[in-house]
């Protein structure tokens, strides 16, 4: 079995965009509409030799399970049961929003290992951004362009020592 890693974040930051960058084939949904990831997708990964199972997630905008949104973010909560590592995903051009740091507070007191991962981090509109993320406690972040196919090799670095 393969280790897997869940790409956690808020909607619209990219997850589906990095989820489909690194299976390389177009499995998950991205679209401009924030939460339009419905079901839980997973594929296999490989950087640089380095094979993983990669899990997408939906968004995570409240936690009412009566909405869609909270049964999204239920879902997501479940997904993490079993996971072997987490990627933080934020949109490094935005910066750090309430809710990305509700999310990493909530992720902190969970046993998984958490990569931070800037993404949108193409030119210097992200720069901001990336230095914010310290913030939420993951340590060095790893900034991504998941559209454009940047830093996804600098994701090993982080990722081959806790999987
Ligand atoms: P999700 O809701 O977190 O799964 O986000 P999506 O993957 O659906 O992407 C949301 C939007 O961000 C889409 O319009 C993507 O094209 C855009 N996007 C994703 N990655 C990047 C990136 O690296 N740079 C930029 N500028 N836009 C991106
Ligand atoms: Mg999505």
């Amino acid at each position: 079995m393969l280790p897997q890693v869940i790409i956690i974040g808020r909607p619209n930051v990219g997850k589906s965009t990095l989820f489909n960058r690194l299976v390389g084939k177009k499995l998950a949904l991205v679209d401009d509409q924030p939460g339009v990831t419905r079901d839980r997708r997973s594929g296999d990964a490989e950087i640089a030799g380095l094979k993983f199972e990669v899990v997408d997630t939906a968004g995570w905008e409240d936690d009412d399970p009566h909405t869609l949104p909270g049964r999204m973010r239920k879902q997501t909560e479940v997904s993490l049961i079993g996971a072997d590592a987490a990627m933080m995903v934020i949109d490094a051009r935005a910066g750090v929003t309430t809710l990305d740091e509700e999310i990493a507070l909530w992720l902190r007191s969970q046993k998984v290992p958490v990569v931070m991962v800037c993404n949108k981090a193409e030119g210097k509109a992200a720069e901001a951004g990336i230095f914010e993320s310290y913030a939420l406690g993951f340590g060095d972040p790893v900034p991504v362009s998941a559209e454009h196919g940047e830093g996804i090799a600098d994701l090993f670095g982080a990722l081959w020592p806790i999987i």
